[in-house]
């Protein structure tokens, strides 16, 4: 069996092909999934496709004319597939339901103290010889107000570093994690969340329930002063009234990791064409922002979790197993 992966990282290719070593045959693109490379993948029976893939209608229905019965996600995240369709066209489709939360909850604290403390703008001073403190006045988390939006997996790790830290603890959350809860978790309604927290990190999935979840609404509730980090998926901002709140001056800082228009954007170089995304352009021009293209969970930790189980995925589809990963279950077998 050769299995065709797209949107294949250069550091990923070793480990994809290591991981299915001896076992299948396994073709890595650095292209990702879409209308204009569907069609590649032509005869192959299963595909592994990455974070930001196009998997809506249309390259669904390109796939399953070409062959394709089995699509295995190297993502937590499934927003970006139609599992209506793909039933329809009796298409199995699995992800990968559990990797290292370390890896997405470590780097938005990176993000949040990255902002705070001022580290791109000193560490380009330094490089100039300019060793001024000026501008660069951060402040301690001990003591402060984290408000942690989805206290799931990453929420979980993310509050137990808070919690470290000597933070106060809100959480919102459609259900209660009684381990937050045992570290001094209060949960609240988001509006007072909102309003009471000095940060608020992101950890809910993007559902038609969460879209722009941070929205003008929500953004005006905010502390002026308030460090504002998403690393969970782009479309719980509305980026547009983000940029309006900042033209304004407010956020001590702002920390995106994912942004809702990136597909077409993240994981490409675009250095010497440009972009044509005014907002994304802007954002990234405000000094108390950072934004990182979607490379929270890029650890080799994490990696190597998401490859190992996709091999899994492959081999349960083949052998017409369940698993927790499956999304949408294979047709019956021959
Ligand atoms: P999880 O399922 O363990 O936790 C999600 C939490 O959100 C749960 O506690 C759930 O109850 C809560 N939730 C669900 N719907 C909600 C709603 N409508 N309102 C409020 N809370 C709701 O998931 P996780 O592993 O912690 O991952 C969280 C998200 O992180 C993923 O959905 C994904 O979008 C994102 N993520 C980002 C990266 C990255 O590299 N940037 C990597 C992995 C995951």
């Amino acid at each position: 069996m050769e299995i065709l992966a797209f949107g294949v990282q250069s550091d990923e290719k070793p480990l994809i092909e290591k991981a299915f070593a001896g076992k299948h045959e396994v073709r890595c693109l650095d292209v990702f999934l879409n209308r204009d490379t569907a069609p590649i993948a032509a005869g192959y029976e299963i595909i592994s496709t990455s974070v930001n893939a196009d998997l809506g209608s249309g390259v669904l229905q390109t796939l399953a004319a070409g062959g394709t019965q089995m699509i295995a996600q190297r993502s937590t995240g499934f927003n970006n597939i139609d599992l209506d369709v793909a039933e329809r066209l009796a298409m199995r489709v699995a992800r990968v339901s559990y990797y290292s939360p370390y890896s997405v909850a470590e780097f938005a604290w990176t993000l949040a103290m990255a902002v705070n403390r001022r580290v791109i703008r000193a560490a380009s001073r330094t490089r100039d010889f300019d060793f001024r403190l000026d501008g660069l006045l951060g402040r301690d988390m001990h003591g402060r107000t984290v408000g942690v939006v989805g206290t799931g997996k990453i929420g979980e790790a993310f509050t137990r570093i808070a919690h470290g830290f000597g933070m106060n603890l809100l959480g919102w959350d459609v259900v209660e994690n009684p381990a937050c809860v045992e570290l001094g978790m209060r949960y609240v309604d988001k509006e007072q969340l909102f309003a009471e927290s000095d940060l608020i990190s992101l950890h809910v999935p993007l559902l038609p329930s969460t879209h722009h979840v941070i929205g003008k609404d929500a953004l005006v509730r905010m502390k002026d002063d308030a460090i504002l980090i998403n690393s969970s998926r782009g479309g719980l901002v509305d980026t547009t009234a983000l940029v309006g709140e900042l033209r304004a001056g407010r956020f001590l800082g702002v920390g995106l990791d994912v942004y809702e228009a990136e597909a077409g954007l993240f994981f490409l170089d675009k250095s010497l064409e440009g972009i044509d995304d005014d907002t994304l352009a802007r954002l990234v021009t405000f000094p108390n922002v950072i934004v990182t293209s979607h490379q929270a969970y890029y650890t080799e930790d994490a990696v190597g979790q998401i490859i190992e189980a996709t091999v899994q995925n492959v081999d349960d589809y083949l052998a017409r197993r369940g698993s927790d990963n499956v999304l949408v279950p294979a047709p019956p077998g021959p």
